[in-house]
């Protein structure tokens, strides 16, 4: 059965990725260092504790499980902490991506799926924002995804390797069996952070920002749930070994939701209100972010099937509850 290396497999995306991996026959072999991800995530194949900054750890479980191709999730993902912190960011995000190619090369693997980011498009000029658009990312964060996305390609274009980047939209929704929660430490994002307000498992929700130039003055978002991003992941992984292309592309749907619609479809869904407050801006939020989501569709037939707002709350609803 053909492994498949998955950097940062423990977390969020990664471990749903992980269940719809074997659910296609491939066994996904996590390698996370545990400092985001939880062990408990992991049980659709072993779990190997290793950082990716150590080369040796890599190398060492690239030698025993020979994986087909590697999926590298493994990096820090707040915006904030990047801007407070942006050594920690390129040293782990970008120089681990260096390590991750690195280790590839030396032990023989030529195929990766990298996960990178809407933020790397920054303040976009029009929407929808489809792949041809420029990237001019605005905070540490989205530079590390931008740098690491032209680190993989200058290595394509010097050895043997094909890539698939993604740049996700709102990843958000958990596991629809109730296998797979959300689970961030800290907690920022805003779907979960809602549902606990309404549960009352967490305080009212602060909404960040009432004079943005959209419709209702909140901000807009293009929610696309984890379940599907799993499935693009495994096709990815699939129309790397069938074809000689390397490709890059969003994940999203090409629809977007302003924070009072997200609160109104949870009261909706879930029949209780949200408590919440306005608050101030969150620096560096965009007003709007939509994908063009067409050429995902085009090229590997991917079509979200989970992603109606309604479902990605009630899964989200009922993984907090
Ligand atoms: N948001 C909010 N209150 C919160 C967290 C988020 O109003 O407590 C807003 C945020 O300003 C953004 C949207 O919800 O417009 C989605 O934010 P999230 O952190 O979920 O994802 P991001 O777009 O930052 O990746």
């Amino acid at each position: 059965m053909s492994h498949i290396l998955v950097t940062g497999g423990a977390g969020y995306i990664g471990s749903h990725t992980c269940k719809a991996l074997a659910a296609a026959g491939l066994t996904p072999v996590t390698f996370d260092n545990l400092s985001r991800g939880h062990s408990d995530f992991v049980r659709w194949g072993p779990l190997v504790e290793g950082d990716i900054l150590n080369t040796t750890a890599l190398d060492k479980v690239i030698k025993q499980f020979r994986p087909s191709a590697v999926i590298h999730f493994a990096a820090f993902a707040y915006v904030g902490e990047s801007v407070a912190d942006p050594i920690n960011y390129y040293r782990n995000n970008s120089c681990g991506m260096v390590n991750v190619l690195d280790a590839m090369l030396r032990n023989g693997v030529e195929q990766i799926v990298f996960s990178s980011s809407c933020t790397t498009y920054g303040l976009p000029d029009t929407l929808p924002i489809s792949e041809t658009m420029p990237q001019h990312p605005i905070s540490p964060y989205g530079r590390s995804k931008y740098f690491c996305e032209q680190i993989i390609k200058d290595v394509a274009q010097a050895h043997k390797l094909r890539f698939c980047i993604f740049r996700y939209f709102n990843a958000a929704g958990a596991d629809s069996s109730g296998d797979l929660p959300e689970r961030h430490d800290p907690e920022t994002h805003l779907i979960p952070l809602a549902v606990d307000a309404a549960l009352g498992s967490g305080p009212p929700l602060q909404i960040l920002g009432s004079d943005y130039p959209t419709a209702d003055g909140t901000c807009e978002r293009d929610y696309i749930h984890v379940s599907d991003l799993a499935t693009a992941h495994v096709k990815a992984v699939q129309h790397l070994q069938e074809s000689t292309n390397s490709f890059e592309m969003n994940l999203g749907t090409g629809r977007a939701y302003s924070v009072l619609q997200v609160l109104s479809a949870i009261e909706r869904v879930a029949g209780k209100a949200v408590p919440a407050t306005w608050a101030a801006r969150r620096p560096g939020d965009p007003p709007a972010l939509l994908s063009d989501p067409s050429l995902a569709q085009r090229q590997l037939g991917f079509v979200p099937q989970f992603s109606d707002l309604d479902t990605i709350i009630e899964t989200t609803w009922r993984s907090r509850r």
